[in-house]
């Protein structure tokens, strides 16, 4: 059995092979939490923007934790979660801050918790427990699965509103007053005392870019200084979180401040948003970097911005996958979902990659979409088939979940049974013609309830956490809380989009089954 000095050593090697690592010794000091391991959480570029913006406010300082990557061996070991930086039990911290990205991080924090030693609901917490704050992507959509978990949510873009957190905090000793004022502060929600749920917020332009501040050979994008061109996107596509009205549109960064915020030693850069190749200079920004002999990634190309010279740029940058995404499996159903892409579009994006010598496609598509039909997924099947001979090709498929306040809010999962089976036609269709890497239609639902309910889904995900956290867990704590999908909003937004959606009213409950699986 490894004992903790095994997980002390560990955390000692990762540190070590760090560069850029802040160290400050600051009266408020924040436990900075990624509930996914260490690999996952450094290659997020706002919980690394965050830890620096902790580091610069007047009388604070943070040190990271993160999910172990064994937790049955951690809690084996009875060790209490550390900070990665000075080995500190982060139940020791006054504040932990987490940032979520998406919904199934839910039980990475409720292990992150139960590791800490501390009471999991905030009802359960005293003042003398730290204050438990959550922000992150996933405040973009749905967060009130977090409520019952924690004591303060930071609803959007948190470049600022760690700062009026940290002032808060200082200002205020004592937990009711301190939670009193952050329920009246834009940008925050304190559950059971208020907050606009609707606002997201937006920080100054001056903060932009978001950056690297720490590089490590331990993480996906080894040793990649991280740095976002633009936020946010101008396109419409109808089941995005990111989509021009969540946040205003997209934002670009004058290239010459980009490449001024490079740092010269970086060997490897990765230009990181939304969508960054509809920056207005993609084109001169990746060749600057390119002749400057760097290593180029960049995290969303978009098929119908991509030129010979811009994926040129690309191979010459090291890159030997050309990644796109089509979304929808047919024209049908990118049109229905304003994904403004053709066939000839992501065909012409394959010949340039064939062209600059790419050894590879990796597409991104979406099955399980509303109204769509085997027919749809038949289409994807002839259209991929085609991509193939142009170069090989890894097609990723994901089932649709809805996503709060986008135009396909509230639109009902496929069902399991529905997806499963599309993606079996698919991987049959392509069987020794590309290879199929679908994600889990089971765990797609399980986001699905968590993005569509509320608290009490957070309860259930807790109790499903207790009993094991499989499937079958999360299924039967779900029909037994009695968690209803959110239908609502759809209803509102079939009068908004009539020619493209129809109303759906919420059905009725079913007997038993209220989940919809
Ligand atoms: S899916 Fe991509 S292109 Fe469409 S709105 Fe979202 S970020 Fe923009």
């Amino acid at each position: 059995m490894l004992d903790s000095r095994h997980f002390q050593a560990h955390a000692a090697r990762l540190l070590a092979a760090e560069e850029g690592t802040l160290r400050k010794v600051a009266p408020l000091a924040v436990a900075l939490c990624y509930p996914s391991p260490y690999h996952v959480g450094m290659s997020s570029l706002g919980f690394q923007t965050i830890y620096r913006e902790i580091h610069a406010h007047p009388g604070a300082t943070a040190e990271r934790a993160f999910l172990p990557e064994d937790v049955p061996a951690f809690r084996a070991s009875r060790t209490p979660l550390f900070t990665l930086e000075s080995q500190t039990p982060v139940a020791t911290f006054p504040v932990l801050a987490f940032s979520v990205a998406y919904e199934l991080e839910l039980t990475g924090l409720f292990d992150m918790l139960s590791l800490a030693g501390l009471p999991l609901l905030a009802a359960a917490r005293t003042e003398a427990h730290p204050l438990v704050v959550a922000g992150g992507p996933l405040t973009f959509s749905n967060p009130t699965p977090l409520e019952p978990f924690v004591d303060v949510l930071i609803q959007g873009e948190g470049e600022e509103l760690v700062h009026a957190l940290l002032e808060a905090v200082q200002a205020f000793p004592r937990r009711d007053g301190l939670l009193s004022h952050l329920a009246r502060t834009q940008g925050f929600r304190v559950p059971g005392r208020g907050g606009d749920a609707l606002h997201v917020a937006r920080a100054a332009d001056a903060r932009l870019p978001a950056r690297s501040q720490i590089l490590t050979p331990h993480t996906e994008l080894r040793s990649m200084f991280l740095i976002e061109p633009e936020r946010g996107c101008s396109r419409g596509c109808h089941y995005c979180v990111m989509r021009r009205t969540t946040n205003g549109g997209m934002r670009t960064v004058p290239v010459e401040r980009v490449l001024a915020l490079v740092p010269d030693a970086a060997r490897r850069v990765g230009l990181v948003g939304a969508a960054v190749t509809d920056h207005p200079r993609i084109v001169e920004l990746l060749r600057t970097l390119v002749d400057a002999g760097r290593e180029v990634g960049v995290s969303s190309l978009r098929a119908d911005r991509l030129s010979q010279e811009l994926v040129d740029s690309l191979r010459r940058g090291g890159a030997r996958t050309l990644t796109v995404a089509s979304d929808g499996a047919s024209q049908r159903m990118r049109d229905l979902v304003d994904r403004k892409h053709s066939e000839e579009q992501i065909l012409r994006a394959a010949r340039y990659a064939a062209q600059a010598g790419f050894e590879r496609l990796k597409v991104y598509s979406m099955v399980g979409l509303p109204l769509e039909e085997d027919a749809d997924v038949d289409e994807l099947v002839r259209f991929t088939t085609e991509l193939s001979r142009i170069l090989p090709v890894a097609l990723g498929v994901a089932p649709f979940v809805a996503k709060r306040h986008t135009p396909l809010d509230g639109s009902p999962f496929a069902g399991i049974r529905t997806v499963d089976s599309r993606l079996a036609r698919l991987r049959g269709g392509l069987r020794g013609k590309a290879e199929v890497r679908p994600t889990s239609a089971r765990w797609a639902w399980v986001e699905y309830m968590l993005a569509q309910c509320g608290p009490e889904a957070g309860l259930a995900a807790l109790q499903a956490w207790r009993a094991g956290g499989s499937f079958a867990d999360f299924r039967r704590a779900f029909a037994a809380s009695g968690c209803t999908p959110f239908l609502a909003a759809r209803v509102e937004d079939g009068r908004r989009h009539p020619t493209r959606w129809p109303v759906v009213a919420p059905p009725p409950p079913a007997p038993g089954a209220r989940t919809g699986a």
